[in-house]
């Protein structure tokens, strides 16, 4: 007998004891997606989001009432969430120490979809050992009126001079109006050193066509150019996770897309919370397996 080959099926949402209320409240008043919709998303696509967002600090940023109305970003928390939603204690810079969130499975994530949570932002350390950061991402900012074309070209140039000194990496669309490029550690360099070599990086990047490029957070110093955004790598700075829904016009996903891809899309927001099946689809594909991945450790710069 000759059994038909079946495609790789979609895994199945996950099962979660966490219920959600108010599914018809809508969140995304300009496309009428409502809560139930979003956490039907989460649900979905956890099995692909959890190999990032899980087991690491997360900040998060609620929006109740839906993202047109008050959002604010939310670091810690000392219990309202559940048992569903670990802590993690962070010692802060003035000595006080501090419970930071992190969640291991979907019950987690939807326990923080229930409180309003839209969007989940992540350390570039583990949970495990969160002074060793096991990836860096350079968060590229453009100036309005750049272009997309402008930020693809950014992100392929800082792929090829981070491929110059032995990194590999990774674009992700932000779901916003920039990509990040994600390069993925060995945890073994601390804080400082990691912070260093980004802040490094990115000068060299702006000194060598400061027309195109700079490293200065100072908006003024933006006009026509592409801001390099390295604090994303210092100690208690998060980025936004792969999968994660935006609390952005028309509900975007920040999305892992290969070299090739990022060279034919027109926007950061190719992929919205419709795009459940595809992206689980995506994840399983050949081509982002081994997304993200790669056994490498700084350079000496
Ligand atoms: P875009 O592509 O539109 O820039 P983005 O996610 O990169 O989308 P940024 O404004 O560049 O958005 O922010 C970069 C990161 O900085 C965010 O992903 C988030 O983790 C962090 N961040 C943003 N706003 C805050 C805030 N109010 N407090 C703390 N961290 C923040
Ligand atoms: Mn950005
Ligand atoms: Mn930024």
């Amino acid at each position: 007998d000759v059994v038909p080959e079946t495609p790789t099926a979609l895994p199945a949402a996950p099962e979660t004891h966490i219920k959600i209320s108010s599914r018809e409240r809508v969140i995304y008043p300009e496309s009428g997606l409502t809560k139930g919709e979003l956490a039907d998303y989460y649900q979905a696509i956890a099995p692909a989001a959890l190999r990032w967002l899980g087991n690491r600090p997360i900040s998060l940023v609620r929006c109740p009432q839906g993202r047109a109305k008050h959002c604010f970003f939310q670091k810690h928390d000392a219990g309202s969430f559940g048992d569903d939603v670990h802590h993690v204690q962070v010692r802060e810079k003035d000595g006080s120490t501090q419970p930071y969130l992190y969640v291991d499975d979907v019950d987690g994530m939807m326990a923080c979809v229930q409180m309003g949570t839209i969007e989940f932002h992540g350390w570039g350390a583990p949970v495990a050992d969160i002074e060793r950061p096991d990836r860096l991402v350079f968060d590229l900012d453009p100036d309005e009126g750049l272009d997309f074309t402008q930020v693809k070209k950014a992100a392929e140039e800082l792929k090829g001079h981070l491929a110059d000194i032995g990194l590999t990496s990774w674009p992700l669309l932000s779901g916003g109006k920039g990509v990040h490029v994600v390069v993925p550690l060995v945890p073994q360099a601390d804080w400082p050193a990691v912070r260093s070599f980004a802040e490094r990086f990115a000068r060299a990047l702006a000194q060598a066509e400061p027309d195109r490029y700079t490293a200065n957070l100072k908006k003024v110093t933006r006009k026509g150019k592409i801001f390099i955004d390295y604090l994303r790598n210092q100690r208690g700075a998060t980025a936004v996770l792969p999968y994660v829904a935006r609390a952005r016009e028309d509900a975007p996903v920040a999305a892992p897309v290969t070299w090739s891809e990022l060279r034919d899309l027109e926007s950061a927001k190719r992929y919205t919370i419709r795009d459940a099946a595809e992206l689980l689809d995506r994840a399983a594909s050949r081509a982002l397996t081994g997304w993200g991945e790669a056994d490498q450790s700084l350079p000496d710069l």
